[in-house]
């Protein structure tokens, strides 16, 4: 992994560079101040998006619906999961409602999907919910 490590605001999409080392010090945003790496999931839209999948850490995004009802048991799995994963993945939970156009540019049949962005291009993904040892697993079969 390069180092500084460019990674994009969660906020307001500024892209910051922070040392590898530097990861677990709650680093804030050069724009903004806020928390660049966060423990819990942030929410994902059309226009942060492109912004988003970019930078040196991978981004794992949750596409739910709010009449969904596996998206809804699942919610507690990927916020936990976030709290595992801080500085080593990023979360984010794309509504699909909320924000069709995108939902349909990425292809969603069926939810919960999860799909896995690397430097700005997806390279992983999983519909259906599943238990987070189950999660972390597939995760660490990505490299993560
Ligand atoms: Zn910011």
């Amino acid at each position: 992994m390069p180092d500084p490590l460019v990674i994009p605001c969660p906020h307001c999409n500024g892209l910051n560079r922070i040392p590898a080392e530097r990861l677990g010090d709650s680093p804030k945003c050069g724009r903004c101040k806020g928390e660049v790496i966060l423990d819990k999931p942030f929410d994902l839209t059309q226009g942060d998006y492109p912004s988003q999948i970019k930078g040196d850490l991978p981004l794992l995004v949750d596409v739910w619906a709010e009449w969904c009802g596996p998206c809804k048991s699942f919610a507690p799995i990927f916020e936990q999961a976030a709290g595992q994963l801080i500085g080593r993945c990023r979360l984010a939970k794309l509504d699909s409602e909320a924000n069709q156009p995108l939902a349909g540019q990425l292809g969603i049949r069926s939810i919960p999907s999860l799909i896995l962005f690397r430097n700005g291009r997806e390279v992983a993904r999983q519909s259906g919910a599943f238990p987070l040892p189950q999660l972390l697993a597939w995760l660490g079969s990505q490299g993560i």
